[in-house]
């Protein structure tokens, strides 16, 4: 098949992004978002399914007779983040938009399917999924639930995020635990309101939710293994008290991370333990809410060693590397690792803002990486005779 000009390819992923950028769509709501990917990848000769778990899509493209398949996933979804900036292409939703980048993400796996369908050089299925709702933690699990994997059948996944402050062409992944889990609780302490000047007359709830955050901190100190990965984070406290009136209620809001079950397990035991102690002892009552967001990103190990012999085909040698560490920040990919084996990886958006910060904008230096980093995975691990 003829080769693609894939200088004419990043000149056509830089208009879809920035189109995609203008028009950002928060999770479960991309509509506009998925019937602008459908109509690409039907204009690509792709056999196309659409509102596979609410918005998602999935789009096929088979070349050969080898009956094996992969997955490449994007996620659509953008999020509550008002805009900073005048670039022609910012955001037309206020407050909405691509602060994480996933229309650079959609665009590369756009443009991964524009290369493949033209070019071929592999043998099976290739499974193109646009999920929806990734910064929620809950568009995988729905398109999983809508049969995603009986509807179209596939043996492994793999998924990427742009990373800034990685430099334009740098490609990082690791072995085995990639991304934590996230779990968020709510606290609530119950006592008696009363006057400020009468505190033997309340039974107030502001000083024990103080020693309960205190408290919460010996979880990770005290409680965990020190080779245990493990955050606790209290991010809220609320009370319904005012200037001279002593609270009743107070509520302690936050948000834990962990790379094992076993730990998530642990953390919120002692949590209830340390809770309903610490409320004993001030003579109030605690409700401990644990719920449990995101599932840890566990990369496999033998496919990420393909992914990178896959990057080192289509970027320079010395830019492909294992990341060191594992981040604590959550990604909804995870769950589809709990389903098939997979590897996510990264790549640089060079020294752009911080992902969810208000002036972010994916660099459309990087989609040519991204959608040839796709191609050459599929064409090695689907390998044509
Ligand atoms: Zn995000
Ligand atoms: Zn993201």
């Amino acid at each position: 098949m003829a080769e693609l000009d894939q200088q004419q390819l990043h000149r056509e992923m830089t208009a879809w992004r920035r189109d995609l950028h203008a028009h950002p769509e928060f999770g479960f709501e991309e509509k506009r978002t998925a019937a602008f990917v459908a109509e690409k990848l039907r204009a690509f000769g792709l056999e196309v399914a659409e509102g596979i778990g609410g918005t998602g899509v999935v789009g096929t493209l088979t070349r050969g007779s080898g009956d094996r398949a992969i997955a490449l996933r994007a996620d659509m979804d953008a999020l509550r983040i008002a805009e900073q900036g005048t670039r022609a292409w910012r955001s037309q939703t206020p407050g909405t938009m691509h602060a994480c980048g996933h229309d650079g993400h959609t665009a590369m796996l756009l443009g991964a399917a524009k290369l493949l369908a033209e070019e071929g050089g592999f043998d099976g299925a290739v499974r193109f999924i646009f999920q929806p709702a990734e910064e929620w933690g809950r568009g995988a699990l729905a398109m999983i639930e809508d049969g995603l994997l009986e509807r179209f059948p596939f043996e492994e996944i793999f998924g990427l995020h742009n990373m800034p402050g990685l430099p334009i062409g740098r490609f990082e992944t690791r072995r085995g635990p990639v991304m934590s889990a996230e779990d968020n609780f709510e606290i609530v302490l119950k006592g008696l309101g009363g006057h400020a000047a009468r505190p033997h007359a309340a039974r107030e709830t502001l000083v024990a939710a103080c020693a309960l955050v205190v408290n919460l901190q010996t979880i990770v100190s005290r409680r965990l293994s020190p080779v245990d990965i493990g955050v606790v984070s209290v991010t809220e406290l609320i009370t319904d008290g005012t200037r001279n009136a002593l609270p009743g209620l107070a509520r302690i809001l936050g948000d834990c991370r962990s790379f094992r079950p076993e730990v998530s397990a642990a953390i919120e035991k002692e949590m209830r333990r340390i809770a309903e102690g610490t409320a004993q002892a001030y003579n109030v009552a605690a409700e401990v809410t644990y719920t449990r967001e995101f599932v840890p990103l566990i990369n496999d190990a033998a496919l990420v060693d393909e992914a990178l012999a896959a990057a080192r085909t289509v970027l320079a040698d010395d830019a492909v590397g294992i990341a060191a560490e594992p981040m604590t920040a959550s990604e909804d990919f995870a769950r589809f690792l709990t389903e098939v084996p997979g590897c996510f990886v990264f790549l640089g958006n060079g020294n752009s803002a911080p992902l969810h910060n208000p002036a972010y904008d994916f660099n459309d230096e990087g989609l040519l990486h991204g959608a040839r980093f796709h191609a050459a995975v599929v064409r090695r691990r689907l390998a044509a005779g």
